[in-house]
């Protein structure tokens, strides 16, 4: 399996914010994302092959119970229903951080599903594929029903907000497990637009999320 990165933070977003926790990080996604934080593993991927004794091994270094399977896009990453299961007998709180297009028979306590907006696509050869995979109604669905689940948007003008309201409704999703998350990088731009978007979630009754790691720790890799 392809490893961007291995590191022990703390979660950053979504209903389990502040929890210490081990990030494995694959690399490679179906979706190119206008404003993606981890182009390393999405724009120009990097990163090595890693058996799963080696990665098993490297989240055991860490004090945390709590790990968060992310990537790119890790339900795409080869040997997942291993790496979740291996993790499973190893006694872990599983997070999968998936943008929704993809369906595995994975082992995980929380999906943490961040179907990707209008506002993600990028200009450029990649537009067609990613407007087209983008939502997956049907796999959505599949997932929300499979595993406990948390819908996180990522918002970065009030109107996309529109775009969630349609979503929402189209999945018949319970509106205390959507998130929405100001888009930044910068702590400055995070705080600007999390002034509306708090007001937006109290309006709706959706959870508001900040960006925990970004403003400790600003937009750096292995944070
Ligand atoms: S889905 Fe995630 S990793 Fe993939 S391009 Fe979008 S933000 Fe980047």
């Amino acid at each position: 399996m392809r490893i961007a990165e291995i590191f022990y933070s703390f979660q950053g977003e979504g209903s389990l914010v502040g929890v210490p926790s081990v990030f494995v990080r694959t690399s490679g996604c179906n979706l190119r994302c206008s404003w993606c934080d981890t182009p390393y593993t999405s724009w120009n991927p990097e990163g090595d092959d890693w058996t799963l004794e080696r990665i098993l091994g490297a989240v055991d270094i860490y004090p945390a119970r709590h790990v968060v399977v992310t990537g790119g896009e890790p339900m795409i990453a080869r040997e997942i229903v291993d790496l979740t299961h291996g993790l499973r007998q190893h006694g872990r709180h599983i997070t999968i951080e998936t943008a929704g297009t993809v369906f595995e028979p994975v082992e995980c306590d929380l999906m943490s599903i961040s179907p990707k907006l209008a506002n993600s696509t990028p200009q450029g050869e990649w537009a067609g594929r990613h407007e087209r995979l983008r939502i997956q109604p049907e796999t959505l669905h599949r997932l929300m029903t499979a595993y406990q689940h948390q819908l996180k948007f990522v918002i970065a003008q009030p109107d996309d907000v529109a775009e969630v309201l349609e979503l929402v409704r189209a999945l018949a999703a319970d509106a205390s497990k959507v998130i929405l998350m100001p888009e930044g990088v910068e702590a400055g731009v995070l705080r600007d637009r999390s002034v509306w978007l708090a007001e937006i979630c109290k309006r709706e009754g959706f959870r508001f999320s900040p960006r925990l790691h970004v403003e400790l720790y600003g937009n750096r890799r292995g944070t």
